[in-house]
Parts: structure tokens; sequence; C-alpha cells
């Protein structure tokens, strides 16, 4: 069999992020004002930094301004759920991103739950669970929502096939699973209680792997012609497949990086860019 045709990741998020960025300069065009997403951040963990960094990074190319609270590492959840309320009463934030994890010390349910829903633009409150997988008007957590979107891109439909989602994760695993099945995708979970996960990844025409631990997913478990996305996001820029043997039997997989990942910061944006058009009322 040949080589599995990449998903690029890379390509498609540059195309959603000028698509947003157009969106973004006629509605400040139209309103005065420009969208507006506020990143907030409890302490200074490396990993962290860099994503929000990143995130405001992009925000800025994309005509999204956004608005920057760090918040020391001591922060208690009290804190954390004050300051987010705020910015959810804030009309000149239209969107709200609290990087997680948060320290082991918070309640991070609770900091999330206090982000309103029409700013949750990261698709992390129950809310948007609800709404995500009932099909209804909302937004969807980022990852799922752009691992959704690399699938319609190349012209692969869940519908009637066999997905496997390893890792149950709640801005993750979990998610993905209900946009699956939402897209009547027969859907099965696997996570670290599964018994044999080589046989339920045999299975799938579609594996998911949301994991975190390098190369769990082995190229000889993948059914010939499936389709593997892999989330996972491992220190050395590897993934929770391994990737040169999945890509010998794969008809399509995503690289790490450049898969997955870049899409996650476009959804994100192009989410807050539908929150802002919705509150500005255009
Ligand atoms: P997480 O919260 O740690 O969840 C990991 C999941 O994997 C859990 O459900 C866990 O099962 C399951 N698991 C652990 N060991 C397993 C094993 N040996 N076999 C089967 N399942 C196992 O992680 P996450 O936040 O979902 O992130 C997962 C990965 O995706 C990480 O590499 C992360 O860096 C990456 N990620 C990437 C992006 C992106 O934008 N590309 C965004 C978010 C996350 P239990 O539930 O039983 O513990």
């Amino acid at each position: 069999m040949s080589q599995a045709r990449l998903m690029d990741g890379t390509a498609l998020a540059r195309r959603t992020l000028e698509d947003t960025a157009k969106r973004a300069a006629d509605l400040t065009e139209r309103t005065g004002e420009a969208p507006c997403l506020a990143t907030v951040l409890v302490g200074e963990d490396p990993a962290s930094v860099t994503y929000v960094r990143m995130k405001r990074n992009r925000c800025r190319t994309a005509g999204i301004e956004s608005r920057h609270v760090a918040l020391p590492a001591a922060t208690t959840t009290e804190e954390l759920v004050g300051t987010l309320r705020t910015l959810s009463e804030d009309a000149g934030v239209h969107g709200i991103l609290l990087q997680h994890p948060v320290g082991a010390h918070i309640d991070e349910r609770a900091a999330f739950e206090a982000v309103a829903p029409e700013k949750d633009v990261d698709g992390v409150t129950f809310a948007s669970f609800a709404t995500m997988s009932f099909g209804l008007p909302g937004f969807v957590s980022c990852t799922p929502g752009g691992i959704m979107r690399l699938l319609d891109e190349y012209d692969v439909d869940p519908a009637g096939k066999r997905a496997v989602v390893v890792g149950r994760s709640a801005i993750l695993g979990k998610p993905v699973g209900m946009l699956l099945l939402a897209r009547d995708a027969t859907v099965t979970y696997c996570h670290s209680r599964t018994r044999d996960l080589s046989a339920a990844v045999r299975e799938a025409d579609i594996v998911v792997a949301a994991v975190g631990r390098p190369r769990l997913i082995r190229g000889q478990d993948v059914k010939p012609g499936a389709v593997v996305i892999d989330a996972g996001y491992n220190a050395g820029n590897v993934g929770d497949v391994d990737f040169d043997s999945a890509v010998e039997r794969a008809s399509l997989i995503t690289p790490v990086p450049g898969g997955v990942g870049p899409m996650t910061i476009a959804t994100l944006l192009e989410q807050t860019v539908d929150a802002a058009t919705r509150q500005l009322g255009v």
C-alpha cells in the first residue's frame, strides 16, 4: 500500500485565519469596534506562556485585539472566578480564553463556569459542551472543532464509519467524540482503563489520538486505509501516533507538528469573531 496523504493543518489554518482577518476587518469597519479576546494566564508555566503568546500574536495578525491578564501562581479559585466574571461583564471583551491547565490548587471547573457562555470562544463551559453535543448554535471546543474542519477539508465523511477516540479529557477526547457522533460516526472511547487498546484501534476507520503518550498508537494496529488524527503533542515534537509506521497503513494522517495544532488557534480566532459579531449585533 502506498503512503498516506498528509493532512496539512498549517495550510488550512492559514486560509482560515485569512478569512477570519477579513471578517474582523469588516466588523471593525462597520461597528468602529475591533473584536477583542481576553487571555488569562495563571502562573508562569513555560509551555502555557508560549501558547498564550502564540495566540496573542495570531490575534494581532488577524486584526483581533487581545487583552492579557497575568495572575500570580498563588491566585485562589475565588480570585480567578472574580477575574473571569469581571471579563464576562465587560462589554469591550467579546471572547475569553483561560489558559489551562491551571494550578492543582484551583478548581478549574469553577473557573471555566465563570466564563459567560456567549464569550466562551474556547468552548470549555458545560453550556458549550451541551450545545455542541446537541448540535445547537454555540461554541465548540477548539481542538475538536479544528479536527472536524480537517476531516471536512479532506472529504472524510464520518457518517457510518467506526471512529475510535483514544483519550476522554473534557477539552479534547470527550468533545471530539461527541462531534463525530453528531456526524453519524459509530464512536468508541478508549482511555487508561481500556483493556485492549490495540484491538479497538484495529477496528477503526477514523482514529483520534488524544492522550499525551509518545507513539502510543502503533502502525501495526492501524487498519489499512484508516484516517489517523494525532492530537497528541509530546516533548521533542512527537505525537501520540508512531508516525513512521502509521503512515505506511493509513490513507490520511496528520503530521506532528503541522496537523491538529495550528487548527486549534485558527478555531479560537474564528470563534472570537463569531462572538464579537453576535455581541455587536451585526
Ligand atoms: P489529558 O487531560 O491528560 O487526558 C489524557 C487522556 O488519555 C485521558 O483520558 C487518559 O485516560 C488517556 N490515557 C492516558 N494514558 C492512556 C493509555 N495508556 N491508553 C489509553 N488512554 C490513555 O490530556 P489532554 O489535555 O486531552 O491532551 C492530550 C494530548 O493532546 C496531549 O499530548 C496534549 O499536549 C495534546 N493537546 C494538543 C492540543 C493541540 O492544540 N494540538 C490541544 C490540547 C491538547 P483517563 O481518563 O482514564 O485518565
